[in-house]
């Protein structure tokens, strides 16, 4: 369903991806952990076009994304049409709380469904409503996200993707922004969402999250997949030196 295939990014003369592969099926959980700089934010932007790769293809169901060259070295998507199309499906929630300020919960909740996606909007607040339930905020509907703690700040992130109804859910350290006693009842949402199937890829520093909701576990290390496979062997049994000492660096 998202297939990426040797994905290269240069930004000037640094190469920050060297060729990172990875295949999502409909209900994978694919966790990307590594060290700082190794390039998990890049790649993820990558997928939904934030980014644009230097080198390599990206599918989304099929669906190739053309680039044509930008003139400075680089491509760039050759659609406009296509990268907003390909961008809708896979949907991001970012480190830092990324609510529009100026909107209530439930304003951010429905603006893309309603704007972009023309859904009609008394059924667009139904559904955010119902959203908002889900990730414990209805009582917080009307509240602008100045009055939120983090963690219902990103809840409200996390509602706000699903409102698009993506093909996959992307998230770029969801809780690290966050004090300590608030990532419980984000993890909380995002075990939850893993449970019903949706396929997600996840960039984390929560080890044992990412052992626990993910069926596959790729280590990025300067740009390549220095070890990928499933959580029991990536966390239990790492054959990379590297990855060894990783892991070691969280006890
Ligand atoms: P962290 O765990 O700290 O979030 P990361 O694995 O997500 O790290 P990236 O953010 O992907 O790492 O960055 C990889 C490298 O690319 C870093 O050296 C970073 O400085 C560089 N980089 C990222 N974005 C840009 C950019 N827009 N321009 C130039 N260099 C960039
Ligand atoms: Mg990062």
């Amino acid at each position: 369903m998202l297939h990426a295939d040797g994905i290269r990014k240069t930004f000037g003369n640094l190469e920050v991806l060297r060729g990172v592969s990875l295949t999502a099926n409909k209900g994978d959980v694919i966790s990307l952990i590594g060290g700082s700089g190794s390039g998990k934010s890049t790649f993820l932007r990558c997928l939904n076009c934030l980014e644009h790769p230097t080198g390599g293809e990206i599918r989304v169901q099929g669906e190739a994304i053309a680039f044509k060259p930008d003139g400075h070295g680089n491509r760039e998507p050759a659609s406009k049409a296509q990268m907003r199309r390909i961008r809708a499906r896979l949907a991001m929630v970012f480190q830092s709380f990324n609510l529009w300020s100026h909107m209530t919960l439930l304003e951010n909740v429905i603006e893309a469904p309603v704007h972009v996606l023309g859904v009609d909007r008394k059924q667009a607040i139904d559904e955010g409503l119902r959203l908002l339930e889900r990730v414990g905020l209805y009582d917080k509907r009307d509240v602008y996200p100045a009055f939120l703690s983090g963690g219902q700040q990103q809840r409200g992130a996390i509602a706000r993707a699903l409102a698009v109804q993506p093909l996959a859910m992307l998230f770029d350290e969801p809780t690290s922004a966050l004090d300590p006693e608030l990532v419980g009842e984000v993890l909380k949402v995002i075990r939850a969402l893993a449970e019903e199937g949706r396929t997600m890829i996840l960039v984390t520093h929560e080890m044992s999250f990412a052992r626990d909701v993910s069926n596959q576990v790729l280590f990025l290390h300067g740009g390549l997949v220095e070890e990928a496979g499933a959580p029991a062997e990536v966390f239990g049994n790492p054959k990379s030196e590297r990855l060894a000492r990783f892991l070691g660096s969280f006890h």
